[in-house]
């Protein structure tokens, strides 16, 4: 298929630092862009795109699309406690992941997204059938997706810190898979899955050193080689996190990851909120790609990442939405709004701080370099994917007529995607999805989840004390 989009507006083709905009036609051609300059013949479909403004997409670059069963439920808690709620309320029937997979493809996509990483919790027992559903969902919609299984072989109990204490906080109340069944759920995954030329990329992630033994991040690491895949995992969203790094292997988490060589061009990394200078340092010099997800930190009282220092030591942010249960949804456009002006507060120099063609910069093209793809996408230019987004400026939270790029950051848009491509496939025509029924979808969702009025997790309740005594609470 190809397309002609005329008289559209792009910002200028000098790139982001410049503040102005320019009207052009740019063509589709198959899976590409294949021209962009004023007033081009003709090819193809013809679309208007007087008084829209085109971009390319953006990349949820760190989420948890089963969450979206869990959004809204659980109480303000920090990290572990939180985590203790969705260990016992986690979804656990494949067809319930595939509804939560399109569920965030949708709204990733109606927020300016086309790709989506999806660091996807597996049903225990059940893990082929988790990876399936999903990746059915993703196939379905037509996201660009990066399905990365969250992995782990140690059992949860082990993922706060002990502080004094000789033990875990917890029972093991059921033995983690090991090391080899994990490598060889990985192994089978990619063998059956991996297809970058089909929108399905395989990731090896293991869910962060909170939980994970060196030798699955070895595995992983040699997977990745033999595969060329991209690598991904949490690292230090929390102060525990933090602690747990400095008991279990004496420095701090990112000198250990640099030491086992897991970081790297194709790492991405979630969180990155509790890292000294020195590990800035090394995130810059290994060009690891950082993934800010600022609603998921401020609902969990993490912290507040450094992006601006990591932006002057020369380091890739993006940005994502992190699972739906820590946001409580998947509205990419308010991640970027919230994850630039939250770090106003942070240095009083206001010449650092994040203007809205660098968010938009940091989400497109960033997201892109995050997943090593940066030559293939993530800009306006002959030759790149076309994975690009319409939006529509007579939208009334766009209006009335200002900056687009700042009131597409700062303002508060709704129902302003009008159009989006994926590989040069229409996915989003007049501001609704074509290549599903979102009817069916929230009946879907409708049937199979109900009200909840009280919530009571005896996990978090083991857990509590011991978390209060070590964290300094009690
Ligand atoms: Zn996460």
């Amino acid at each position: 298929m190809s397309y002609t989009i005329q008289q559209v507006l792009i910002p200028s083709p000098s790139g982001y630092q410049q503040s102005g905009y320019a009207v052009v036609d740019v063509q589709i051609e198959g899976d590409r862009i294949s021209a962009i300059a004023p007033q081009l013949e003709a090819q193809g479909t013809v679309i208007d795109g007087r008084n829209k403004l085109l971009l390319p997409g953006f990349v949820n670059a760190h989420t948890h699309s089963s969450e979206l069963w869990q959004r809204g439920l659980i109480p303000p808690l920090p990290l572990e406690l939180w985590l203790a709620h969705l260990y016992d309320f986690t979804p656990l029937e494949p067809e319930q992941i595939y509804l939560s997979a399109l569920g965030t493809a949708v709204e990733t996509l109606l927020s300016g997204g086309t790709t989506v990483v999806d660091h996807l919790v597996l049903i225990p027992g059940r893990e082929r059938e988790t990876i399936a559903a999903a990746i059915r969902g993703y196939r379905e919609v037509g996201i660009r997706a990066y399905v990365a299984p969250l992995i782990q072989d140690e059992p949860f109990a082990m993922a706060l810190p002990k502080g004094d204490h000789k033990t875990p906080a917890l029972a093991a109340s059921e033995a983690a898979p090991t090391t080899a069944e994990v490598l060889e759920l990985m192994q089978d995954t990619i063998e059956q899955y991996h297809c970058p030329e089909e929108g399905i990329n395989i990731v090896v992630a293991p869910t962060g050193i909170q939980l994970c033994s060196d030798a699955l991040f070895a595995g992983c690491i040699e997977l990745s080689d033999r595969h060329n895949l991209c690598r991904h995992a949490h690292l230090l969203e929390s102060q525990a996190q933090q602690m747990l790094a400095q008991e279990k292997y004496g420095c701090s988490a990112v000198k250990h990851l640099a030491e086992i060589g897991y970081l790297g061009s194709r790492t991405s990394l979630a969180h990155c909120i509790w890292l000294t200078d020195a590990d800035i340092e090394l995130m810059a010099t290994t060009q690891t790609t950082v993934v800010h997800n600022p609603l998921s930190n401020l609902r969990l009282g993490s912290g507040i990442a450094p992006v601006l220092k990591y932006r002057q030591a020369g380091v890739n942010v993006t940005f994502g939405c992190d699972g739906s249960a820590s946001n409580d949804s998947q509205d990419l456009l308010e991640a970027l709004k919230i994850g630039s002006i939250l770090h106003n507060v942070t240095d009083r120099d206001y010449r650092n701080w994040l203007t809205p063609r660098e968010t938009i910069e940091m989400a497109a093209l960033g997201g892109a370099k995050g997943l090593n793809a940066a030559d293939q996408r993530g800009s306006l230019a002959v030759g790149q994917q076309a994975d690009l987004v319409l939006y529509d400026l007579t939208s009334l939270s766009l209006l009335p007529r200002t900056d687009p790029i700042g009131l597409l950051v700062l303002g508060r848009p709704s129902q302003a995607v009008d159009r989006v491509w994926v590989n040069g496939n229409p996915i989003v025509t007049d501001g609704q999805i074509t290549t599903l029924n979102t009817t069916q979808l929230r009946q879907d969702l409708f049937n199979q989840s109900q009200w909840v009025s009280n919530l009571s997790s005896p996990t978090m309740k083991e857990m509590e004390v011991r978390y209060r005594e070590v964290m300094g609470l009690s």
